[in-house]
């Protein structure tokens, strides 16, 4: 059984409940951890990250938070590092993930997940229509994410989120498989993630099947992340998550306990 979610976000960023909130519902859901990862302040984008001046209050609370659940449930004081956030704010707590949420194109900053428009405008305005432009830009990002060293790299095909781009192309499965390779070879666990599944974008998890028989090809690992925007939702479809890394293949599935990365029981 998977005990924990290190993907989480909290009202300091776009996430429905305060970080203790949070912690009672994974208390409850029997989880021994719990990593809250808000998202990194983006200076050209506000809608959704942390705010500069609250990332001390964040700290604060969660250190607390840490302190006051001893015994009872590990709590991780963590970020989502979007790949455009200033550098230092990925420096200083126990863990980071990286993510990408944009293209940039033409000094524009093209939101990958925001809505359907938002995509085809990073098509057609950022990348000229060309739709291979957009799937080269968008994975040379995920490879970037790689270089800062994260614990992993988040929700590995965002750009899929609206079906906007055409999974099915041989130059998309390429350009996909050859960034999967490159974080596997950075030896980074590939996140199964269930949250646009919670959200009712999607009715799969991110990462596609022919991607996860990859990680399973290449004996690479999965840690499941909900990417959770609501307490009710802290381990949503990770039932299901598991038996689609199973059919694929996958054999070593890690989650975060006692400090690391470690095989599930
Ligand atoms: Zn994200
Ligand atoms: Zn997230």
């Amino acid at each position: 059984m998977i005990g924990s979610n290190i993907h989480t976000h909290t009202t300091f960023s776009d996430g429905k409940n305060t970080p203790e909130e949070m912690i009672l519902a994974a208390v409850k859901t029997g989880f021994h951890t719990i990593g809250f990862s808000d998202h990194s302040y983006t200076p050209f984008d506000g809608s959704y990250c942390m705010k500069r001046e609250n990332y001390d209050a964040y700290r604060a609370e969660i250190l607390s938070l840490k302190e006051r659940y001893k015994g009872r449930i590990d709590v991780l004081y963590g970020t989502e590092f979007d790949y455009y956030s200033p550098a230092e704010l990925k420096e200083g707590f126990d863990y980071f993930i990286a993510g990408v949420h944009y293209i940039r194109a033409g000094g524009t900053y093209y939101a990958v997940d925001h809505c359907v428009e938002a995509t085809l405008q990073g098509v057609n305005e950022g990348c000229g229509g060309d739709e291979k432009e957009y799937v080269r830009r968008y994975y040379e990002n995920v490879v970037g994410c790689a270089a800062l060293k994260p614990l992993y790299v988040a929700h590995f095909d965002l750009l899929t989120k609206f079906g906007v781009i055409d999974e099915t192309t041989d130059f998309y499965r390429k350009t996909a498989l050859e960034a999967l390779d490159a974080l596997l070879d950075a030896d980074l666990p590939i996140e199964i993630n269930t949250g646009a599944m919670a959200r009712k974008k999607k009715d799969v998890p991110y990462p596609a099947k022919f991607l996860l028989e990859r990680v399973a090809e290449r004996d690479g690992c999965v840690i499941l992340g909900s990417d959770c925007h609501n307490a009710d939702y802290l381990d949503y479809a990770f039932d299901e998550a598991l038996s689609r890394a199973k059919e694929a293949g996958v054999k070593n599935v890690v989650e975060y306990k006692n400090g690391k990365l470690l095989e599930t029981e």
